[in-house]
């Protein structure tokens, strides 16, 4: 890896994201911007990595995400054994014939704002799902984002739309008279961020992940020209559970890797040939294996709670603090003695975590005043008590800045 195409925080060591051609929002812009769309949401990837002629003549895109499939981790299950084809895969990229290279996610390292900015190809700040969790000024209260309860009194927020009017890949590709399949757990129909996501597109969801390759076929049968996005959130769950360089997640890697096969076979039987395709394989962020010794229930600290207007939000790695006026200083001073690193919403900005633009003023209040990264790979957890959550420290975690939450494998080849 050229570890100098990626900026380090000074002090912390964590990895800044790259929104300028080196994350995962600039590979979107540059599939979108090969089917013809001019209004890119991002700038396209980098031309240093992206090698001339990927693109030229492809009419398929099978545009695989792995959940919490980090680079490091990916790395990671291919030593080990866990991912044969996906080994073969690479090397077959890596000796020209396509593209094996890290990108960054977007921060916060969270399905809710780096998959968003996946299926948007736009980075938080324009899609408008900052976290998990968040402060929501139309509802004065906190929020969780994807499940659309008020952290107050527990209770579901009727016609709750956290998003920003930015639009799908798949409205961006349906202007160009492009099908898009996306093809995800069955269970998400219909969910908050299913919507958003998945809009525009025909919706093929599945009760077993295994039979994936047949879906693909259908749709890549359906259609001239075809986007398919191919969601696997089973890897994740499990790198929650067991952590993400355990022999069981290891397991569920062998699984993504049998079936990321199939689909490429399946898909080559079908058409006898594939030059016109063109398979991408990324994640939406890694995870990294927790730090007990320095992870903190927040639940059980009033010292800190007391200080602040609203509960915490945010990510158990990147936590959105809200301190009572006048209390920043003593917020974020309780913080920095227990080892986080602390930053307001504006020096977030001058260090590059949330975009150059202009922040959307609502958006800016989601944040916080103050984003905390609990020390080394610890987490700071806090449930709102009327919830009715229980509180748990995750074997393995994702949401701050990590190499091994922020760097997401981009492999590309032609069939
Ligand atoms: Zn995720």
């Amino acid at each position: 890896m050229n570890d100098s195409m990626f900026k380090k925080l000074p002090n912390h060591g964590g990895i800044v994201p790259r929104y300028d051609g080196f994350s995962t929002v600039n590979l979107v812009s540059s599939l979108l911007k090969h089917y013809g769309v001019r209004e890119l949401p991002s700038p396209v990837l980098d031309s240093s990595i992206l090698k001339t002629g990927l693109f030229d003549g492809v009419k398929n895109v099978v545009f695989v995400i792995v959940d919490a499939l980090g680079y490091n981790q990916l790395r990671h299950y291919m030593s080990s054994g866990a991912m044969p084809n996906m080994e073969r895969f690479v090397k077959n990229a890596e000796d020209g014939n396509g593209l094996f290279q890290p990108l960054t996610t977007v921060f916060p390292s969270t399905t809710a704002a780096a998959l968003t900015a996946i299926y948007t190809g736009a980075i938080p700040t324009k899609h408008g799902l900052s976290s998990f969790s968040a402060y929501i000024p139309e509802i004065e209260d906190v929020a969780n984002l994807v499940f659309s309860y008020s952290f107050s009194d527990g209770k579901k927020i009727e016609n709750f739309h956290p998003f920003l009017q930015q639009p799908s890949i798949s409205q961006f590709l349906s202007d160009m008279n492009i099908t898009s399949t996306s093809i995800t757990d069955k269970s998400f129909k219909g969910s908050l961020l299913s919507a958003v996501h998945h809009r525009a597109s025909v919706f093929s969801g599945y009760s077993f992940p295994s039979t994936i390759p047949t879906l693909a076929v259908d749709a890549l049968r359906a259609n001239e020209q075809n986007f398919i996005s191919v969601y696997w959130p089973g890897l994740d769950a499990c790198a929650h559970k067991y952590g993400p360089f355990s022999k069981e997640t290891e397991d569920e890697a062998h699984a993504v890797d049998a079936t990321f096969n199939r689909i490429v076979q399946q898909l080559k039987d079908t058409k006898g040939g594939m030059d016109d395709t063109l398979f991408v394989l990324t994640a939406d962020h890694g995870q990294v294996l927790n730090d007990e010794d320095q992870s903190l229930n927040l639940n059980s600290h009033p010292e800190l709670l007391s200080k602040l207007r609203l509960p915490p939000a945010g990510e158990r790695r990147s936590l959105y603090l809200y301190p009572k006026k006048g209390g920043e200083q003593a917020v974020r001073e309780w913080a920095q003695e227990k080892g986080a690193t602390v930053f307001t919403r504006e020096e977030a900005q001058l260090i590059g975590l949330v975009g150059d633009d202009k922040m959307d003023a609502n958006w800016a209040k989601r944040i916080g005043e103050l984003i905390v990264l609990p020390p080394g790979k610890s987490q700071w957890v806090y449930d709102p008590p009327m919830a009715g959550g229980s509180l748990s420290f995750f074997r393995g975690a994702h949401g701050g800045l990590h190499e091994d939450e922020m760097l997401v494998p981009c492999l590309m080849w032609r069939g």
